[in-house]
Formats: C-alpha cells, sequence, structure tokens
C-alpha cells in the first residue's frame, strides 16, 4: 500500500538494515523494517531521517507486527529541524508525545495531519512554544483527553475573570474556591484568564486554521507548562524530551 507518513523514531538493526516507527493517515502508527537500509544509495537515502515527511509503500505484516518498507519517496526532509536546535528538540519532544498517545494501528487522520502541521510551522520559523502549545491541545483533544476549558472542572462554574485558576495535573481547569478546599502540596500554580481562552479558542478550531492563531510568548510557555504535567498525569511517566525543550528554550518556566 502507498501512504504518506512522518517518521518518529529510527534505529539500525543487524548490520544493514533500519527500523522505522512512522505515523500514517491510513495506518496509524506503525513499525517497518526497511531492508538494505544502511547500503541503499537509492532507495532510502537521506530519506529514513527523524522528522522526515515520506511517501511510503509498505506491505502488512504476515505475521506479527512489522511492515516492510519497500519505498520512499520525499515529500519534505525538514532539514531546519534537525539543524537548529530549539525546533530540534521540540520538534523530538512532539515525536515522543505522539509515540506514547498512540497504539499501534489505531488510524487516526486528524492526528497525522496535526503532526504534519506542527513540523511545516517549526520548519518555517515559528515560535516553538506556541507551536507546542497548540500541538499539545488538540493532541489531547484528538486522543479523547480533552480538558474542560470553559468551565471549572469541579464546581462547573463558568470561567470568569474575576475569579483565579489553576490547571491542575489531575482534574485540569480548577477555580481557586475549589482550590483551596483540596490543597495540600500549597504548591500549584495559576493560569491567566487570556491563556484559558486562547487555549479553548484553539480547541474549536480546525487544523487547517490553525495558522491564524496569535498566542503571546507569555501565553504559550504558560500553556506548554500547563499541558506538560497535565500529559505526565495522564501517561504517569516522566516525557524525556521535555528537559531538551527547557534548556533550550532558556528561560522556560517549566521546573516543576
Ligand atoms: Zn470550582
Amino acid at each position: 500500500m502507498e501512504t504518506e507518513s512522518i517518521i518518529l523514531r529510527i534505529n539500525d538493526y543487524a548490520e544493514s538494515d533500519k527500523i522505522v516507527t512512522f505515523f500514517s493517515p491510513h495506518i496509524g502508527r506503525a513499525t517497518a523494517i526497511a531492508k538494505g537500509a544502511k547500503r541503499s544509495k537509492k532507495r532510502f537515502v537521506n530519506k529514513l531521517e527523524p522528522f522526515t515527511h515520506l511517501r511510503i509503500n509498505c506491505r502488512p505484516p504476515k505475521k506479527g507486527s512489522l511492515f516492510f518498507l519497500s519505498n520512499a519517496d520525499l515529500e519534505n526532509a525538514f532539514l531546519t529541524l534537525r539543524h537548529h536546535y530549539q525546533r530540534y528538540t521540540t520538534a523530538a519532544f512532539i515525536s515522543e508525545l505522539v509515540l506514547l498517545f498512540t497504539r499501534d494501528h489505531d488510524c487516526e487522520p486528524r492526528l497525522f495531519e496535526l503532526l504534519r502541521w506542527a513540523y511545516y510551522s517549526l520548519d518555517r520559523g515559528r515560535s516553538s512554544s506556541t507551536t507546542l502549545a497548540i500541538f499539545m491541545i488538540k493532541l489531547l483533544q484528538y486522543t479523547g483527553y480533552q480538558p474542560e476549558l470553559s468551565r471549572c472542572a469541579k464546581c462547573k462554574t463558568i470561567v470568569y475573570p474575576k475569579q483565579r485558576y489553576y490547571f491542575l495535573p489531575e482534574s485540569g481547569l480548577t477555580c481557586n474556591s475549589c482550590r483551596s478546599g483540596e490543597d495540600t502540596t500549597g504548591y500549584h500554580f495559576t493560569i491567566a484568564i487570556r491563556t484559558i481562552r486562547l487555549l479553548h479558542t484553539t480547541q474549536r478550531m480546525s487544523i487547517s486554521h490553525l495558522n491564524r492563531l496569535h498566542l503571546p510568548k507569555s501565553s504559550s510557555m504558560e500553556a506548554v507548562f500547563a499541558l506538560s504535567r497535565f500529559c505526565r498525569n495522564i501517561l504517569q511517566q516522566d516525557l524525556h524530551a521535555l528537559e531538551q525543550v527547557r534548556t533550550a528554550s532558556n528561560p522556560f518556566p517549566m521546573t516543576a
């Protein structure tokens, strides 16, 4: 079958092969073996690299879960993502999130579109924190973890400007009254009304309109910080690439 795909991860295998994990609109996340890829001068050269957007030919597995990758044509190498440190760390974090939030062969064409949008956006020089904030809120939406952003997750009161809000890793958007009742750690971060509204707008937008969004740097960084903790709580594990994103974007207030 022929399909578009974006490479999420790539490993050498045996003497001359490569194992490629990709995301495609037709198969979802899948892993394939590219036989002879390390020696191939024609079929795969400069194509099987991280973040690359390809059109591939692959055969489904007869047994097991490994596809057989027979051919690849380059749609976009996204070279700046590999050569620009901040874009690289952001793209790597995005790959990690897709790997962690998806399962093999779960088809979600919107997620492919979102991933492609994010890499084009970074490649064209859009701010890494803005791209990442938009990517994360849409990823949560498309994978079934969309946080409530129009009202407090606990008392269900509609968001209003005079209230103070927190974005808690466990429950999402929480008003000050609800938070104070249960806060045992005393170490929560507020989230600005403006950031809440921008994220809520992003949730309601289709991917084709995402380029119109303007997020001030303070809002996008605040959103990345809050959503990272939210994601980490869903996944119940650390996000390895997050630390590099933080270092590359210094000062990036994501220390929790
Ligand atoms: Zn509340």
